[in-house]
């Protein structure tokens, strides 16, 4: 892996990372969620394992892992890294799609009417355009 791959891939994981977060705080993982973002916290990225660490958790919790996902089509969550947006086709209004203040993750996350836009789950703050 390249130093770029490197650095995207650790955008998506973080990203994942971001969405999840809530969720595995809320079941038995717990303290390996926290293990993860304590770690992310400290040195600003994501440790070796935390791919792996990541897709086992969410199997485990029943998040469906998006990281990998490059369709405009958000999931139950969100999707980190779709593409380049708004998105808007003749007679449907344009999806919005929010990011995390931070730059560090690739979280997007699209506005749904009604819901307030979540936080991010790592460093605070609500997702913005
Ligand atoms: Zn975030």
């Amino acid at each position: 892996m390249g130093l770029d791959e490197r650095a995207d891939e650790q955008r998506k994981l973080a990203a994942f990372l971001c969405a999840a977060l809530p969720h595995l705080l809320g079941s038995d993982r717990r303290e390996e969620a926290e293990r993860l973002r304590n770690a992310f916290l400290a040195t600003g990225s994501l440790p070796e394992n935390a791919r792996d660490a990541l897709m086992e958790m969410s199997a485990a919790v029943g998040i469906p892992f998006l990281v990998e996902s490059h369709r405009g089509v958000p999931g139950p969550l969100d999707i980190p890294g779709a593409q380049a947006l708004p998105l808007a086709s003749p007679g449907s209004p344009v999806i919005e799609f929010l990011r995390c203040p931070h730059g560090t993750c690739a979280r997007r996350w699209r506005r749904r009417p009604g819901a307030a836009p979540p936080s991010c789950a790592l460093l605070g703050g609500a997702l913005r355009t």
